[in-house]
């Protein structure tokens, strides 16, 4: 049967990254003949432009039909002074996470050899770096109510925000930790403040109690701060890391960059059915946009888990990064992985490379 992939190429580098990995997913889609039927929308700033809104209805529809979306990024200064916050790029991305329940972000920090040099750390402290952050994203703190900002009396002004997760939430970000760790090294960390914050005392008892139903995934906990720490100090300890919403944003932003480029980090947003959202870490990068400089890989190895997660097709994925790492031992890399003795290549040059070295 026939599957959908939305492609969303959104604004800034988006359309340009997008067209690198529409292009391997092309050939996989004829090599390993899966069946991939692409379509295309508008979403952030490139829907306010056409629509006047971030996230039209088509495009939502789209996304609720389709088995798999990929993403290139939104936003941009153009948008950024709108005083209606529903009018800003960002609120596409909120949009499509919330409609579809896309409550489980997994960002991998992979550090491939051959970018060892690319880290600030020592490369004996991240040469090999293979982990990977499981995020609760659509609970936690960022959505909790009540929340707000108010001037209290004698004009003092007060903002607050309602950190709450119910153990339902809790489990089931908990379950999607607990089989990626059984599918990988069976080491699963799971971070919170279990010291100061009740909320995360329910969090430490339900991956307690989940622990139960998975005897062969040995599990641990660490508070938030010595995460931080630790994953400066030995990064290689971890193998998958569960927090929640507010933790994880910046633990794996941190992580992102053990790893020296964001131009190299895959993501994806899941339902409990597996099907999701994959994206690059990084954003738009006005900066660059439009100069077909920016690295591609990221969104390639977001096709390719893509095609692991929620299309089952474990192969094609595996053959994807396989390319991937095949290209950087050729010696070629971007502006953002560039260094001595390396080919400084484009955009479409690095696409092409990754297509070049699936069809060998
Ligand atoms: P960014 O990730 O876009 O850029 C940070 C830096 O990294 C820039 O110097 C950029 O040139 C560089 N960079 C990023 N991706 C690159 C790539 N593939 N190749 C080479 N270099 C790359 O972050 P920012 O500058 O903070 O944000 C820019 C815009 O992106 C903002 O409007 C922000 O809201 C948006 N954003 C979107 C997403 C998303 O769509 N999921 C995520 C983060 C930021």
């Amino acid at each position: 049967m026939a599957k959908k992939i939305l492609i969303l190429p959104g604004d800034g580098i988006g359309p340009e990254i997008v067209a690198e990995a529409r292009k391997v997913l092309d050939l996989v889609n004829e090599q390993f003949n899966l069946g991939l039927e692409m379509q295309e929308a508008l979403v952030g700033g490139a829907a306010i432009d056409a629509t006047g809104i971030p996230l039209p209805a088509e495009t939502l529809e789209a996304a609720q039909a389709a088995d798999a979306i990929l993403l290139g990024a939104v936003g941009g200064p153009q948008w950024d002074t709108n005083p209606d916050f529903q009018i800003r790029p960002e609120k596409g991305l909120l949009g499509i996470r919330a409609n579809l329940g896309l409550f489980g972000n997994l960002r991998p920090a992979i550090l491939y050899p051959q970018l060892a040099h690319a880290s600030t750390l020592k490369p004996e402290v991240v040469s090999g770096l293979d982990i990977l952050i499981v995020r609760e994203l659509t609970g936690g703190i960022y959505f909790g109510q009540p929340r707000g900002y108010r001037t209290k009396e004698g004009g003092v002004r007060e903002g607050f925000n309602t950190y709450v997760y119910d153990e339902n939430e809790i489990r089931r970000i908990g379950r999607v930790a607990f089989e990626a760790a059984r599918a990988r090294n069976k080491k699963l960390c799971s971070v919170d403040k279990a010291n100061v914050l009740e909320v995360t005392v329910l969090w430490r008892e339900v991956m307690n109690e989940l622990s139960a139903e998975y005897p062969d995934v040995e599990l641990s906990h660490m508070y938030v701060d010595n995460a931080a720490m630790q994953l400066v100090r030995a990064p290689k300890q971890f193998d998958v890391i569960v927090t929640g919403n507010m933790f994880g944003d910046i633990l794996s932003d941190a992580a992102a960059m053990l790893t020296g480029s964001i131009g190299m980090l895959p993501s994806a947003s899941l339902d409990a059915n597996n099907k999701g959202m994959y994206e690059p870490c990084h954003g738009s990068a006005p900066d660059i946009a439009g100069q077909g400089i920016a690295n591609p890989l990221a969104t390639i190895l977001s096709a390719a888990m893509m095609l692991r997660y929620s299309l089952g097709e474990g192969a094609a994925a595996d053959k994807i990064e396989a390319a991937v790492s095949q290209v950087l031992d050729q010696g070629l890399r971007t502006g953002d992985i560039m260094s001595e003795g390396m080919q400084r290549v484009g955009t479409a040059e690095m696409g092409d490379a990754v297509v070049a070295a699936l069809r060998a």
